[in-house]
């Protein structure tokens, strides 16, 4: 089954407004013009309006690194989907390591933000991974079963289609450490496995499952080659146009 990658730039708590749109720019520039590969760059809230208009007439899209699943009010600090899509937001990360880390994101509030930002008529890119302990720990299958279960719960194979997924496993993230490509391989087939067994195998099958962990230009190819890696979300590397054009065409 050929699926379109898609490879995400996460700036994560990066970019001053100037230098948001500059890196946007640069982005823009060279591979605004892709269209064999989804593009998009998630910068900081505050720098979203500025960067929809920096990628504007690019093909490169908006995506927003968090949200919160009300609507509306008393949510001191918190941003809605219609908040971000009135900025122009087309994906929104969710569940990413460091929210799970950092930030008391769970399996159930993945759940809640993932079914706001689908009734939103945004695009989500629900985040897995174990951390180091817990794969030496042999809790590896356990702890990405119920991330994925706990983030899906309740939503249709028609919704859970308009979905992406990201693979990362925490011990890879911003360590230089990358999963070898039969390490991400082998974890998303297990990911496609289990929405398989949720959604049935012709949307599990659509479902773009995209490697994060330390992906760069002269790792990109070789993960991007294996059967289940649908793409990256990328850290690090998402910072400098020239290693981020590097994952979305690698050499
Ligand atoms: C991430 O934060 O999603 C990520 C993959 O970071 P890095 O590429 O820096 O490891």
């Amino acid at each position: 089954m050929a699926r379109k990658k898609i490879i995400a730039g996460n700036w994560k708590m990066n970019t001053t407004v100037e230098e948001a749109v500059a890196l946007a720019k640069d982005v823009a520039a060279v591979v605004g013009s892709v269209s064999d590969v989804d593009v998009a760059v998630c910068p900081p809230y505050v720098n979203l309006a500025a960067v929809a208009e920096a990628i504007k007439g690019s093909n490169v899209k908006l995506g927003a690194q968090d949200v919160h699943w009300e609507a509306k009010g008393a949510f001191t600090g918190k941003v809605s989907c219609a908040m971000l899509k009135s900025v122009g937001v087309t994906y929104v990360i969710i569940g990413h390591s460091e929210q799970r880390q950092y930030f008391g994101e769970t399996n159930e509030t993945v759940n809640k933000k993932t079914k706001a930002t689908l009734a939103a008529g945004l695009l989500p890119i629900v985040c897995v991974g174990e951390t180091l302990d817990e794969r030496n720990g042999g809790k590896m299958d356990a702890v990405i079963d119920a991330q994925v279960r706990g983030g899906f719960e309740g939503i249709s194979a028609a919704d859970a289609a308009k979905c992406v997924v990201a693979y990362e496993p925490v011990w890879a993230i911003g360590t230089g450490v990358t999963a070898t490509s039969a390490q991400a391989n082998e974890a998303h087939i297990f990911i496609r496995k289990i929405l398989t067994e949720l959604f049935g195998k012709e949307t599990a099958d659509t479902i773009r499952i995209q490697y994060g962990g330390s992906m760069k230009p002269d790792n990109a190819k070789e993960l991007l080659a294996m059967s289940d890696v649908d793409g990256g979300l990328i850290g690090g590397a998402a910072l400098k146009a020239s290693d981020f054009a590097g994952i979305v065409q690698p050499k």
